[in-house]
C-alpha cells in the first residue's frame, strides 16, 4: 500500500511544482568539465596526487559560484581523510644468522642489498632455527604437501617463490603461489617468520621482490623478507643444497623438498612504513526552506578520483604501462554530472522539499574510501538521510541502455522509475541490488536507499584510453537530465522512502564469490591491525542476528585466528549455510564471543 501511496504523490507532483532545471543540463557543460578532468594536466586524479587536489579545487570553485553552501570541514568545501598510498622500509629492517653450520663464520644481511622486508610484513623482530620448506605449498588434496614431515613451530621457514608450475598462472600448484596464502601456511605451522627467495628456474637474475603495497593485504601476521638466492645459499651450504638444487630436485621428482638447517638460528627485524597521503571529498549543499521536509537530506554523489599513473596494484587493466589513466567515463562523467546538477538545482532552493547534499567523493578507487569516509562523518546525520543517488561511469550511453542499480532498497522505486521511464527515451536495466563497487553501496550498508546509474562497461575501461573524446556528450546528457527528474521525485514526495533489503548478489572482497556461505559483513580493506575489521554489516544477516556491529574486529572464527582478510576467507571456504561459527571480536578494547549461524548462498 505504501508504494501506492507514493506513486499517486508522485504523480501529481509535475504540476503543482514543474521541475524547470533540467532544461540547463547540457552536452556542452559536461563536455567542458570532462575535458578539464581528463586531461593530461590532472593526471588521471590519482587519490594523493597533485591532480586531485586540482580536480578538488576546480569542483569547489564552481560550487562556490553558484551559491552552494559548504558542508566540509570548518566551513570549508573539503571534507579531509587520509589514505594509504603506498609503503616503503624503515630504518629498522635487520636480517642475520648465527651458529657453526654457517660457513664463514655468522651472516649479517645488508638492507637493499642482500634483503627487504615484504610489504605485509608484521613489524617485530623474531629469532628461530631454520628450515628450508619448498615452496611453502600444501594443495587443497595434499598431493603436494612442502609441510607434510617439516616441524616449523618457532622456526623462520625459507619458501621458493611462485610454484612448481613455475611463474605459469594456469598451472594447478600457481593458486597457491600467492604470499598471502603462503605467509598463513607459514604462521598456521607455527612459523615465527618467513623468508622468500626467488629460484633461477623462475627469475635468472638473482633480484628481491618488490615492495609493493596491496591495500587488501597490509598485514600477513609474521616478520618475512625477501633475500637474495646468494645470501639464502649462505645460510643452507651445510646441509648441501643450494637454491637452485632444490629447484631442480621438486621438478625432477615432482614432489616436495623440505628439511631443516641445523646449527643455524636466524633473527630478523623489519620495519615497514606506510606512506599515507591527504585527501579530501568536496562537499556542498542547498537548504530547503520546506518546513516539515528541510531537515531531511537527499544525498547526491559521484566520486571524482581515478587511478592516476596505473601501475600495478592500482586497478588498473593494464599494469604494466606506467601512463596517464584519463578516466573520462570513469569517473569525470560522473562528477561532470554531478556539477549540472548543482548547476541546475542551485536557483531551485525555493521549490525544494528535502534538502540537497552533493558529495564529490576521493579515494573510491581505492576502495570506497571517501563515502566510507562520508557516511561515518555525514554532513546530514545518516538517520535524515532520506536516499543516496550515485552516478559512476555514466558517459557512454549506447542506444536506450541505461542501468540503476539499488531499485530493490526502496518499495518507491519502482513506481517512480515507471513514471519517469515513461516520459523518457530509456529503456533501463533495473538490478535491485544495493550493493556493487561505487559509493553507493556505503550509503545501502547503512540502510539508506540507494539508485546508483550507469550507461555501462566498455574496452576502455581502467585503462589510459578512456578519454574524454570517446563520451557520448548528447547521451550525456539525457542521463543527467534523467537523474535530475528522478531527484526531483524523491526530493519532494511527501512520504520519505522507505528502506528495504534486495536480494544481492555476492558483495565485492571478503564475502566473496564462489563461497557457499556468508557471514553478513563487508569488511574494511583499509585495515592493517590483526584482525579483520568489520565496515558494514548486512542488515538481516547471521552477523547482524548474532549481534555485530560495524568497527568490530573479528580475531577469531570457528576456533581459529583471523589475522587478515585471507584467513577469514579462507574459513569462508570451509563452512557452509547452517554451520554455527563462534566469533571472538574486539569492540573498543573490550574482547566479545558470540556465535553466528553461517546462511547458504544461492
Ligand atoms: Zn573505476
Amino acid at each position: 500500500m505504501r508504494t501506492l501511496k507514493t506513486f499517486a504523490l508522485l504523480l501529481l507532483l509535475p504540476a503543482a511544482a514543474p521541475a524547470q532545471g533540467a532544461a540547463t543540463i547540457s552536452a556542452d557543460s559536461i563536455r567542458t568539465h570532462i575535458r578539464y578532468l581528463a586531461s593530461d594536466e590532472l593526471a588521471g586524479r590519482g587519490t594523493g596526487t597533485p591532480g586531485n587536489v586540482r580536480a578538488a579545487e576546480y569542483i569547489a570553485r564552481l560550487l562556490k559560484g553558484w551559491g552552494l553552501a559548504p558542508m566540509g570541514d570548518n566551513g570549508t568545501y573539503f571534507q579531509h581523510f587520509t589514505v594509504v598510498t603506498g609503503v616503503r622500509a624503515g630504518g629498522g629492517n635487520a636480517l642475520s644468522a648465527a651458529g657453526r653450520a654457517i660457513v664463514g663464520g655468522d651472516a649479517v644481511a645488508a638492507p637493499e642489498a642482500d634483503f627487504r622486508p615484504l610489504a605485509f610484513s608484521k613489524d617485530g623482530t623474531v629469532t628461530g632455527p631454520l628450515a628450508f620448506a619448498g615452496y611453502g605449498i600444501t594443495s587443497a588434496d595434499s598431493t603436494y604437501n612442502d609441510y607434510r614431515a617439516l616441524d616449523c613451530a618457532g622456526r623462520i621457514v625459507i619458501v621458493l617463490r611462485y610454484s612448481p608450475d613455475g611463474s605459469d598462472p594456469h598451472g594447478a600448484l600457481s593458486r597457491y603461489s600467492a604470499f598471502q596464502t603462503k605467509t598463513r601456511l607459514a604462521r598456521e605451522r607455527g612459523a615465527a617468520g618467513m623468508i622468500v627467495v626467488t629460484g633461477p628456474a623462475d627469475e635468472s637474475e638473482d633480484r628481491l621482490v618488490a615492495l609493493r603495497y596491496d591495500q587488501s593485504f597490509s598485514n600477513g601476521g609474521i616478520p618475512s623478507v625477501t633475500v637474495r638466492r646468494a645470501f639464502a645459499d649462505r645460510l643452507i651450504a651445510a646441509t648441501g643444497w643450494t637454491v637452485a638444487a632444490v629447484q631442480e630436485s621438486i621438478k625432477a621428482r615432482g614432489a616436495s623438498v623440505a628439511f631443516p638447517v641445523p646449527g643455524v638460528t636466524v633473527t630478523m627485524t623489519t620495519d615497514v612504513e606506510r606512506i599515507t597521503a591527504p585527501t579530501a571529498n568536496v562537499v556542498a549543499g542547498i537548504a530547503s526552506a520546506d518546513p516539515s521536509l528541510k531537515d531531511q537530506a537527499l544525498v547526491l554523489g559521484a566520486h571524482f578520483d581515478h587511478l592516476g599513473m596505473g601501475g600495478e596494484g592500482s586497478g588498473s587493466l593494464q599494469p604494466d604501462t606506467v601512463a596517464i589513466h584519463h578516466g573520462a567515463d570513469d569517473n569525470a562523467s560522473g562528477t561532470a554530472g554531478l556539477l549540472e546538477l548543482a548547476r541546475a538545482f542551485a536557483p531551485e532552493r525555493s521549490a525544494l522539499g528535502r534538502s540537497l547534499v552533493f558529495t564529490f567523493f576521493s579515494g573510491e578507487e581505492m576502495g570506497t574510501l571517501g563515502s566510507e569516509y562520508y557516511v561515518n562523518h555525514p554532513a546530514v546525520p545518516l538517520e535524515k538521510t532520506a536516499a543516496m543517488i550515485n552516478m559512476d561511469m555514466v558517459g557512454r550511453l549506447t542506444g536506450k541502455a541505461l542501468t540503476v542499480n539499488g531499485t530493490g532498497t526502496s518499495p518507491a522505486w519502482g513506481a517512480l522509475l515507471d513514471k519517469e521511464v515513461a516520459d523518457s527515451s530509456f529503456a533501463i536495466t533495473r538490478v535491485p541490488d544495493g550493493y556493487g563497487p561505487s559509493d553507493h553501496a556505503q550509503f545501502y550498508g547503512k540502510g539508506i536507499p540507494v539508485l546508483f546509474f550507469f550507461t555501462g562497461t566498455h574496452p576502455d575501461y581502467h585503462r589510459p584510453s578512456d578519454t574524454w573524446d570517446k563520451i557520448n556528450y548528447p547521451g550525456e546528457e539525457r542521463v543527467v537530465r534523467f537523474v535530475y527528474r528522478v531527484a526531483v521525485d524523491i526530493d519532494r514526495a511527501g512520504e520519505r522512502p522507505a528502506f528495504t533489503r534486495a536480494e544481492s548478489a555476492p558483495a565485492p572482497g571478503g564475502d566473496s564469490r564462489g563461497f557457499r556461505t556468508t557471514l553478513g559483513i563487508i569488511p574494511e580493506y583499509g585495515y592493517s591491525g590483526d584482525g579483520l575489521k568489520v565496515s558494514v554489516v548486512r542488515p538481516g544477516g547471521p552477523a547482524e542476528k548474532a549481534g555485530l556491529k560495524a568497527g568490530d574486529v573479528i580475531v577469531t572464527m570457528a576456533g581459529k585466528k583471523i589475522v587478515n582478510i585471507y584467513d577469514y576467507m579462507e574459513m569462508l571456504g570451509k563452512l557452509k549455510g547452517g554451520d554455527k561459527a563462534e566469533l571472538v571480536v574486539m569492540r573498543e578494547g573490550r574482547q566479545i564471543t558470540t556465535t553466528a549461524e553461517m546462511a547458504g548462498r544461492k
